[in-house]
């Protein structure tokens, strides 16, 4: 079978209804069946061919976007979550996992099975009818809920404008300035976040800072700094309820214990646990920290001061400016490099194909192992006018018996002039290494069901490993000679510059991590309680807050990954994986140099097996015992 996707925008709609179609006839055989293959097999390589269909268009929505093509898209959306609502609520296709179970399996065979029932349980499919219909009834509310909510946020965001002359703006360089130049030659302020974070971080006039600041917090809210049409207050209040009561609904004492039912911790106490420690080693740094920023200053920080001060005192403290480093890292050595690395790490070649796709930019290569191709990544790193914005990773096909894999990377960098390459600044490195680290993860698989192969089955708090352990590597020394040289004399990174960016990359570490552990924290207690959400939230900041947050603080109403994304008692993720990342990276370089077969260990026990193992487990046995906290630690400078 082929490798290369389909990239023509043919009858999507049409597409998916005969997929859907097919899908119910193929749930109802698998219904009837009683063992691996006639259950498990049957779902999967009908589940294969509809994800890949769904992936294709969800990918060309979002890089290739246009009006006509996304009304398409959007008309498949709910039929694509109705079919997987049925499907998960289907008695029969439960109790065949159920026989399934019972028959001989293999170690991964039997995970597999285990993980599906477990999900047809999260859906309530154990409950009574007119039960079940009350956890249908509030997840479609909990939809159109967050779907108000993230409308909201937008509309509060986009409505708010302040017209400006460029005497209001001292501390703008002309690139930043062009950017929100009018026409009429003045300027404008928005709550967008590239505007306003330049705003923040270099606007010299402190009360339009102080304004825009206090716009930009009380967005969505009663406040009444933006229109009080968008207040999200009853929103989420509503939502936290809603949840609530699904949790007990489904036989959870709240909504924290159920979102943790499908991750690797073990309960939202350990998360609290995990969370406060990381709190009580940073808080006394953090202190130190913001006194270095107020000594620097020589005034009061308010929480509009901070950005502004903190870039001031880094470009002082640190002696050089991101734009210094930009020449060393053009894209072909910065993509050879790290392919030079990946062949190091796991033996595994990147061979260039030449492939029409989907727009001339994007660059096709084959993973090549013992000259036979292992699976494919599409690589598409330049900003286009109608491509979302952000960097990410998308799998197009997993592993089966017949295929091979298939992943996308996505970017939004600078594409090269006609004189010059196209060259990134380091933290854009940082990121291709990241979302490469996602590909190898669906990559290197060696799981042939769709279902755990690759990136599938993996649990919500496992999935960030692999990438922000490939992040490391970014940060290596032999590693950074190898993806630099400086566009004009091909000179590889100074020793010097290199030092700037490891000891600059700590800069402020135990504020921000107290910050992000604040955001964790608050959301799992929030999710275990009743009580007022922004009473909780003041609870947690006596341990994190280092600047008192002012009364017109509403930033929770526009907090989207609680309230309209995936993350509701899952932020603490974000720190889990970072803390596993940190020790197996500290564990693979124990030594002073990366140690090969620890690497290669780390690909077969972690990338190979995706969702087809139990992910700590797994962790342990290439870890041989249990993560220490320490390496985080280690890793963000905090003593
Ligand atoms: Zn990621």
């Amino acid at each position: 079978m082929s490798l290369s996707p389909d990239f023509s925008k043919k009858d999507i709609n049409k597409n998916i209804d005969r997929l859907i179609n097919e899908g119910y006839e193929v749930a109802r055989k698998a219904s009837d069946g009683d063992s691996w293959e006639s259950v498990i097999s049957l779902l999967d390589e009908f589940e294969f061919r509809f994800e890949r269909e769904c992936s294709v268009n969800s990918h060309l929505n979002s890089v290739m976007f246009d009006e006509k093509f996304n009304q398409e898209y959007e008309k498949t959306l709910p039929k694509i979550s109705k079919f997987y609502s049925n499907i998960s609520t289907n008695k029969e296709l439960f109790n065949a996992h159920k026989r399934v179970l019972d028959t001989n399996l293999t170690q991964q065979q039997t995970h597999i099975v285990h993980e599906a029932i477990k999900g047809f349980q999260l859906s309530g499919i154990d409950l009574d009818p007119d039960k079940q219909e009350e956890v249908k009834k509030i997840q479609e509310k909990l939809a159109v809920l967050s779907n108000s909510f993230s409308n909201n946020s937008l509309k509060s965001t986009n409505e708010w404008k302040k017209s400006v002359s460029k005497a209001d703006l001292p501390g703008y360089s002309e690139d930043q300035l062009s950017k929100i130049r009018k026409k009429d030659g003045s300027f404008e302020i928005t709550l967008q976040m590239p505007v306003y974070l330049d705003l923040m971080t270099f606007c010299e006039n402190q009360t339009l800072r102080e304004e825009v600041y206090k716009a930009y917090i009380s967005r969505a809210s009663e406040i009444g700094l933006t229109s009080k049409k968008y207040d999200n207050t009853k929103i989420m209040d509503e939502i936290l309820k809603l949840r609530l009561k699904l949790a007990n609904l489904l036989g959870f004492n709240n909504y924290a214990e159920l979102s943790i039912a499908s991750k690797m911790v073990e309960s939202p106490n350990q998360v609290i646990d995990f969370l406060d420690l990381l709190i009580n080693k940073s808080r006394s740094q953090a202190l130190n920290e913001f006194q270095e920023l107020e000594s620097f200053a020589g005034c009061k920080i308010n929480p509009w001061d901070f950005a502004f001060y903190s870039e001031k005192l880094k470009e002082k403290k640190y002696g050089f400016k991101k734009s210094d480093l930009t020449p060393y890292f053009p894209e072909e050595n910065v993509l050879n490099g790290l392919f030079s690395l990946i062949k190091e790490l796991y033996e595994i070649l990147l061979k260039e194909i030449k492939e029409d796709s989907y727009h001339q930019d994007v660059k096709v290569f084959d993973l090549v192992k013992n000259n036979e191709s292992i699976g494919r990544v599409y690589i598409d790193l330049y900003a286009r006018e109608n491509k979302r914005g952000g960097a990410w990773m998308s799998d197009y096909q997993p592993l089966t018996e017949k295929n091979k894999p298939v992943a996308f990377v996505v970017c939004n960098l600078n594409k090269p002039t006609q004189d010059k390459p196209a060259m990134f600044e380091f933290d854009e490195i940082v990121t291709i290494f990241h979302e490469f680290g996602h590909a190898l993860h669906h990559l290197l698989t060696k799981v042939e069901y769709p279902c755990a192969s690759g990136i599938s089955g993996v649990p919500w708090d496992g999935v960030e490993l692999p990438s922000q352990y490939m992040e490391f590597f970014a940060y290596d020394q032999e590693v950074i000679k190898k993806i630099s040289s400086h566009y004009l004399t091909g000179e590889s990174l100074p020793d010097e510059l290199y030092q700037k960016i490891i000891d600059s990359k700590n800069f402020q570490s135990a504020i921000q991590m107290l910050r992000q552990c604040e955001f964790a924290l608050w959301d799992i207690k929030t999710h275990m309680s009743s009580k007022d959400t922004y009473e909780i939230l003041n609870e947690v900041r006596q341990k994190t807050s280092i600047i008192p947050p002012i009364n017109e603080n509403r930033f929770l109403n526009t907090f989207g990954h609680i309230f309209s994304g995936g993350y509701a008692a899952g932020y603490f993720s974000y720190k889990w994986a970072e803390v596993l990342a940190a020790d197996a990276f500290y564990y693979v370089n124990q030594s002073g140099s990366i140690n090969k077969d620890l690497t290669y260990s780390f690909k077969e026990n972690i990338l190979e097996v995706g969702g087809s193992l139990d992910f700590m487990t797994q962790y342990k046995k290439f870890r041989g015992g249990e993560p220490e906290l320490k390496s985080v630690l280690l890793s963000n400078g905090i003593q």
